[in-house]
């Protein structure tokens, strides 16, 4: 495993983080939920995403139970929260968003549902446009005053948001943003590679990337239809189907078509596809740490082979590579 540090902070992540959506608390099972964790402990990964709204808050409830059954070292590995979604399965108005009264109650609920006392990383899942940015920093500061947060962040924050939540900081003395959550993947690079790159130099931002297979697209498991087994055929997530397989621009070449052309790459280049844009993502340099996602251990183990790819090819190849999903 490689660890590299979150930004400008001195928190050294795991190059490649675990992460629960989809799976945990809903696809998979606890005796499956713990083989996942105990393999990506076994190979170096110390960093373990989560959120309050991923199962409606069982995502966490199976994490916490399972770091805690395998007795990790609580020094040795980092977890995280998000808040935005809420947990409750229709929450109200107070029980979601940014305001100071949900981000304080929901780190506590994720506390108790992950068992422990702080979440080294907690991050905004979206921006709250109900919600004053600067309420929100000063909740999030609060809580990394109280010993209750380490690091706080956000997810799919326009940089506009994230710099004035910066600024905000800044002229108040209190922590800022620490790092960002973007979905980052050969179909999906606009944010992480343009949106930002003014910020990790402004701000040292650092990125845990998130979907870098596309929800599996990229290992090519959806070019004869939907697998039974698979995220895309998970009741209640036709929206995520919609949106992996059509994209967002439908006159556009379609995303299966895009990923059957890096699957063919991969296949002449004699490399398993998952892991190949696994490494794509893990180039880029501003990545922090790449979240994988895997329903099962034998996923998993064929994506940390990404560790191995990094060095494997020249620019040019690597260039057919991206240009393979143009
Ligand atoms: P991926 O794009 O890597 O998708 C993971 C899924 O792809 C797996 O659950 C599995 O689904 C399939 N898969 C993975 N590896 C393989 C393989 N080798 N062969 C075949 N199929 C494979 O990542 P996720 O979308 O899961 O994102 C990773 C993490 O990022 C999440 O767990 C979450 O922590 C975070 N995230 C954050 C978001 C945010 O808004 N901040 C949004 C989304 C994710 P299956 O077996 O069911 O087909």
């Amino acid at each position: 495993m490689h660890y590299r540090r979150l930004g400008r902070s001195g928190l050294q992540l795991s190059a490649l983080g675990f992460g629960a959506w989809v799976t945990f608390g809903r696809q998979t099972g606890r005796s499956q939920a713990r083989e996942l964790i105990a393999a990506a402990w076994d190979h170096g990964i110390n960093f373990f995403d989560n959120a309050e709204g991923y199962a409606n808050g069982d995502a966490e409830r199976v994490m916490g139970d399972v770091i805690a059954d395998l007795r990790l070292p609580r020094d040795g590995y980092c977890v995280s929260s998000k808040v935005f979604f809420g947990a409750a399965e229709t929450p109200g108005p107070t029980q979601r968003g940014l305001s100071r009264k949900h981000v304080r109650e929901a780190c506590d609920a994720a506390l108790a549902r992950l068992r422990v006392d702080h979440l080294d990383l907690y991050y905004c899942h979206r921006p709250d446009p109900d919600t004053p940015v600067e309420e929100t920093v000063w909740a999030m500061d609060t809580l990394i005053r109280q010993g209750k947060v380490l690091y706080w962040g956000t997810s799919e924050w326009p940089a506009d948001l994230i710099r004035e939540a910066d600024a905000v900081a800044r002229t108040h003395h209190l922590h800022g943003p620490t790092m960002e959550q973007p979905e980052y993947n050969l179909l999906h690079r606009e944010r992480v590679e343009t949106e930002y790159a003014p910020l990790y130099d402004e701000l040292g931002l650092g990125t845990t990337t998130w979907s870098p297979l596309a929800s599996g697209l990229l290992t090519g498991k959806y070019a004869d239809g939907v697998p039974d087994d698979s995220r895309l055929a998970q009741a209640g997530l036709d929206w995520l189907r919609a949106r992996v397989l059509d994209g967002d621009t439908p006159d556009a070449t379609s995303p299966v078509q895009r990923a059957s052309r890096f699957v063919a790459l991969a296949t002449e280049l004699g490399v398993a596809p998952a892991p190949l844009a696994i490494a794509w993502c893990l180039r880029n340099p501003h990545v922090s740490s790449v979240l994988l996602g895997a329903s099962r251990v034998a996923q998993l183990l064929e994506n940390l082979a990404a560790l191995d790819l990094l060095d494997r090819f020249d620019a040019g190849t690597w260039g057919r590579i991206e240009a393979s999903v143009g």
